[in-house]
């Protein structure tokens, strides 16, 4: 990070930046993690967004009216500390700054709802309620350093295969997929949905920009209550021309290899502090089919045939038996999408996979339907109405290439790499039937 000083010159340096300063005038900011007198001297531990760094302030040094500011000092406040910066005696840190003045900047009022530090246990539902403090927390504010590292590699994976990064509209005016999850909002009197994919939209654009992705909030009126499912989830999506299953699984395993490597390069610090050590994984992931899983199942007591869906509680079962990542391809039709295309010689199965990781689902995707006539039917299999899709229908008569993709639920991802079990854990500010707020 580099040295930069806001416009009141509260801050010249962050914590992690006093190593390089020894022996020079510093100004830095935070909040207040300790306050601890011993004597005529004061330990001031501030935290910032870099780390820990400790002030020392000695009453036989200090102008008494600097000296008495630190009993208005209350923990978690914002404070400026100048000082020149030495060598410390202290265990944990190796470089302090000898305070020479002190600003508080702004006050916390206690009682706070939490505290930061951790040293008291405070469930999910409370610290989400004040999400703001406890992402103050360094083991919850690594989650997000680590997030953010894993959305830069993930960009910065796809763009480097050719593709290109598009948005499409949230607000739509025809149910993306059917379904009954769909938020119904108000738009100017007219009945308007929340996306809950881009799934029309980025198969409309492989016609003109042949490979694209887009990364954003996704919307499903999720009225289970478990601990992998958020009503807004961020997903990863692309959509490649010219691409068929094959190849679009083989770009969701180089994406999981990368974006392993990249996180595990750039946060040593945040993993280590999330108590994860991430492998690599080799590739080509397993591959079982559907009907394989059905065969395992049943062979491990489950009462299953060809044609369920597979359960959260068949899931768990599989997982155990495959830890890690693994795909599960050739779903019956009747499990998939319409858009999904139908294996010719085997028509009730289709060009579809799930990515898991043991239990959970990471991504799911497949090859194409893209052909117009084709397209109708599977609507109409899957009762849907036809008239409804016009708009998308009309598309496929501009001359549409065959195409594939897949969507992957980052949240999910997250939980897999910082080995968190509820996927409240690893997004800021969730959304469930119980939460709306903050
Ligand atoms: P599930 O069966 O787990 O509910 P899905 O089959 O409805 O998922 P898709 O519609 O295939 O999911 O979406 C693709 C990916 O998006 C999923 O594999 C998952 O990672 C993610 N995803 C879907 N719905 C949610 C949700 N409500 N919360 C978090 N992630 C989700």
């Amino acid at each position: 990070m580099t040295s930069r000083s806001n416009s009141k010159g509260l801050r010249t340096h962050y914590a992690s930046q006093l190593k390089d300063s020894v022996g020079k005038e510093v100004r830095i900011a935070g909040w207040v993690e300790d306050l601890r007198a011993k004597g005529s001297i004061t330990f001031l531990t501030v935290r910032d967004v870099t780390g820990l760094a400790q002030a020392v302030f000695k009453r036989d040094e200090l102008p008494e009216e600097e000296y008495s500011k630190l009993k208005k000092l209350t923990l978690q406040s914002v404070v400026s500390v100048r000082g020149i910066v030495g060598r410390s005696l202290s265990k944990k840190l190796e470089f302090e700054v000898k305070a020479k003045g002190l600003e508080l900047v702004s006050k916390a009022l206690h009682p706070l709802p939490l505290d930061p530090r951790g040293r008291i246990d405070a469930g999910l539902d409370k610290r989400l309620d004040s999400r703001a403090l406890d992402l103050r927390n360094p083991k919850n504010l690594a989650i997000f350093k680590l997030r953010h590292a894993l959305v830069q590699s993930i960009r910065a994976y796809l763009i480097s295969n050719g593709f290109i990064e598009v948005s499409t509209p949230k607000l739509i005016g025809t149910a993306t997929e059917g379904g009954a999850d769909l938020f119904e909002v108000d738009y100017f009197g007219r009945k308007a949905y929340l996306a809950q994919s881009p799934q029309l939209y980025k198969e409309q654009l492989v016609m003109s920009l042949d490979r694209v992705f887009e990364m954003a909030d996704y919307f499903r009126a999720e009225k289970s209550s478990t601990r992998r499912h958020l009503s807004e989830f961020y997903s990863v999506d692309v959509e490649a021309a010219f691409m068929d299953e094959e190849d679009v699984m083989g770009l969701l395993e180089g994406l999981i290899r990368k974006a392993i490597e990249d996180v595990s390069r750039e946060c040593t610090e945040e993993l280590k502090l999330l108590g994860v050590s991430l492998k690599v994984p080799e590739v080509p992931f397993e591959r079982i089919t559907y009907d394989e899983a059905v065969e395992e199942l049943k062979a491990l007591g489950v009462d299953k045939k060809v044609g369920d869906d597979l359960l959260d509680s068949d899931l768990k079962v599989l997982g155990s038996a495959h830890k890690g990542f693994y795909f599960i391809t050739k779903w019956p039709v009747g499990l998939k999408p319409f858009y999904i295309e139908r294996i010719k010689e085997e028509p009730e199965y289709t060009y579809s996979f799930d990515l898991q990781h043991g239990y959970l689902e990471i991504a799911s995707g497949g090859r194409r339907v893209h052909d117009r006539a084709e397209l109708e039917r599977r609507l109409r299999e899957c009762g849907l109405d036809v008239k409804g899709f016009e708009e998308h229908l009309k598309v496929f008569g501009y001359g549409m290439p065959p195409h594939s993709g897949w969507g992957l639920g980052l949240d999910r991802l997250m939980m897999v790499l910082t080995g968190r079990k509820n996927i409240r854990e690893v997004t800021l500010y969730p959304r469930d039937r119980f939460r709306l707020v903050p």
